[in-house]
């Protein structure tokens, strides 16, 4: 890696960090192994900026790291009581809008949302559940999709139109936003996704699951039982941004 000009610094929570040139906040955090929570960035793909988990305070102003570049000299604050705050809340309204049953979920231990609300210290979900019942689509010979825990990151979407493929789309407003699926019918069955393709298994939370593989890895020895959100960006491991 080339030396970084002396000016591509920022401070982030006290901390001076590098960057380099065209880095979001977010992206210049993770290259610095400090971890800011998220839900809908992945450093694969473009920022979304929809979850609002990343807020920061950039020079005392509130800004999505994940969208927002990294700039010199800018005083970027983190964590503190009050943005940890508005996370949690994002987090357990998050949790009563869909629903996620963590104990019984195939995606428990392996879902950055319930990763991340460890993270924040959610110990419970506040709110009144809403209980959705959305579809739930098996007409995949090998995926399901169980919009009920869908929490509309988009990333499936982003991940199927770099692929080319567009099978995902997220369309409506307010409470009745959605996942639509590109096709006359609307079914996973008839739309072009692959097992194989990225869209298929970029769902960071148990919306879309590979169908007969329940439970092969057991509670215990998953990904965030491993390390957990904070410890993926903050280990010596990560090169360059998340996994
Ligand atoms: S299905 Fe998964 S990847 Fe797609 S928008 Fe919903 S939560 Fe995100």
């Amino acid at each position: 890696m080339s030396a970084l000009p002396i000016d591509n610094k920022l401070m982030l929570d006290g901390i001076e960090i590098a960057f380099e040139p065209g880095d979001t906040i977010l992206e210049a955090a993770t290259r610095a192994h400090r971890y800011i929570p998220h839900l809908c960035w992945h450093p694969e793909f473009g920022a979304h900026g929809s979850c609002r988990l990343c807020t920061v305070k950039v020079n005392g102003r509130s800004a999505a790291a994940c969208t927002t570049r990294a700039t010199p000299g800018a005083e970027v604050q983190s964590h503190t009581d009050e943005l940890d705050a508005g996370r949690k809340t994002l987090l357990q309204m998050l949790f009563v809008e869909g629903n996620h049953f963590c104990p019984s979920c195939e995606k428990s231990g392996n879902c950055l949302l319930q990763a991340t609300a460890y993270e924040m210290g959610m110990e419970g979900p506040h709110f009144e559940e809403f209980y959705p019942d959305r579809p739930l689509d098996a007409s995949h010979p090998e995926l399901l999709l169980d919009t009920n825990r869908c929490i509309l990151c988009g990333l499936c979407v982003r991940a199927s139109h770099a692929e080319g493929k567009d099978v995902f789309a997220i369309g409506g407003h307010g409470l009745k936003t959605r996942l639509l699926i590109a096709g006359a019918s609307g079914r996973l069955g008839d739309s072009g996704l692959s097992a194989s393709d990225r869209a298929a298994s970029i769902c960071p939370v148990g919306a879309i699951l590979p169908k007969r593989r329940g439970f092969a890895v057991p509670i215990g020895a998953r990904r965030y039982d491993l390390a957990s959100a904070a410890e993926e960006i903050e280990g010596p491991a990560v090169e360059g941004g998340a996994p």
